[in-house]
């Protein structure tokens, strides 16, 4: 989509600091950093939100997503201290990029439940 933020970054015309990428995923730093280490997964394809996963090809996207966070936290190596994955959906989910994505938030200890 062509008006869509996060598919301008997987096509590269927006700039991120990317730190993975794949034919079906990309990862970059979040912008706004809620945690010492916060970083975007995205699926290249467009997927507005968790509703549209609907069938195999969606859900092998989303199994992708936690492969890549599991990959870069085994990588960096904070998969043993922990960390903490998020997927908004929708208004009251505090969604605001209607692009799927998975936040991957570390290098600090988290509360539950969150605000
Ligand atoms: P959400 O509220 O779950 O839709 O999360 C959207 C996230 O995208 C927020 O954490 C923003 O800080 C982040 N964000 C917005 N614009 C950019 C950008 N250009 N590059 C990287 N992250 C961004
Ligand atoms: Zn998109």
């Amino acid at each position: 989509m062509s008006d869509c933020l996060f598919c301008l970054i997987a096509a590269g015309e927006i700039e991120s600091e990317t730190v993975y990428e794949d034919a079906d995923i990309i990862a970059f730093k979040d912008i706004d950093p809620q945690a010492p280490i916060h970083l975007l997964i995205v699926p290249k394809q467009h997927i507005a939100t968790v509703n549209q996963v609907n069938g195999s090809e969606e859900a092998n996207l989303v199994g992708k997503l936690f492969l890549v966070a599991a990959q870069i936290a085994r990588e960096e190596e904070f998969a043993e201290t922990g960390y903490r994955l998020v997927i908004n959906c929708g208004r009251d989910g505090g969604q605001e990029v209607n692009h799927l994505h998975l936040h991957l938030l570390a290098g600090r200890g988290m509360g539950w439940p969150p605000g």
